[in-house]
């Protein structure tokens, strides 16, 4: 099973993946994350990457798509893998679409959670993540089971990122907004786009990515 979650920033991405990679068993690809450590250590990826991050602006694609082809090389994703955050450009869609032929893969499904902006706003605001473990939790929204603990690793250890300030936010959404257009159409053209409503709780919207799947 090989899919791609879209979704603007604040959607539930990266929510829904970790229930996604726990209930079928497979690689989760995200590029935010992918950087988000590259940067932590520092490497000339990261640096590269941070001054993009810092403003709410893309990362190149061929720096982008150059990570997510060494990654797709790794023998872990023949059982399937889920792409989370990538493409989120036409070029990135296209390059995809050269890599998988090259593997002779394909996309089986791509679902798009689809949420108001003032929603993304008030979920962002109130983003934070685990350091050990990566879980994501909201504030109000999804806070953890005991106050301070992480339900998926037992860690105390928490962090808001960097890019979830308002000020940064609204350019994300504008940047993401204007190139994510052209790849829904590029995948409903391909008849494997699914859009879900991500305004609902989490688990209504799992139960219906569970469905978007199993039908595959
Ligand atoms: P979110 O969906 O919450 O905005 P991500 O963790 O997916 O966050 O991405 C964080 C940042 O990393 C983005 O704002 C962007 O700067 C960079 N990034 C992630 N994925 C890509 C991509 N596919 N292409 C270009 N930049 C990316
Ligand atoms: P993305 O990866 O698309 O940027 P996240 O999965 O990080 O989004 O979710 C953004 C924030 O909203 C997080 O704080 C998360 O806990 C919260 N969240 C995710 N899905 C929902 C939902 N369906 N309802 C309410 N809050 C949610
Ligand atoms: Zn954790």
């Amino acid at each position: 099973m090989n899919l791609i979650l879209m979704g603007l920033p604040g959607a539930g991405k990266g929510t829904q993946a970790e229930k996604i990679v726990d209930t079928y068993d497979i690689p989760h690809i995200s590029t935010g994350d992918m950087f988000r450590a590259a940067m932590k250590n520092e490497t000339a990826l990261g640096l590269e990457a941070k001054s993009y991050i810092d403003k709410g602006a893309l990362v190149p694609d061929d720096v982008t798509n150059g990570i997510v082809k060494e990654r797709l090389a790794e023998p872990d994703t023949d059982k399937g893998f889920l792409l989370d955050g990538f493409p989120r450009t036409l070029d990135q869609a296209e390059a995809l679409d050269k890599m998988l032929k090259e593997l002779n893969k394909e996309i089986d499904a791509v679902i798009d959670i689809h949420v108001e902006e003032e929603i993304l706003v008030e979920r962002l605001a109130g983003r934070f993540i685990c350091r050990t473990c990566g879980a994501t939790y909201h504030k109000i929204f999804n806070p953890p089971t005991v106050e301070g603990t992480c339900d998926r690793c037992g860690g105390h250890d928490f962090y808001q990122r960097e890019d979830d300030k308002p000020e940064t936010v609204k350019n994300r959404l504008a940047v993401n907004i204007k190139s994510s257009a052209p790849i829904l159409d590029f995948y409903k053209a391909k008849n494997v786009l699914h859009t879900i409503d991500g305004n609902r709780d989490i688990d209504a919207v799992f139960s219906e990515v569970k469905q978007i799947i199993e039908k595959r």
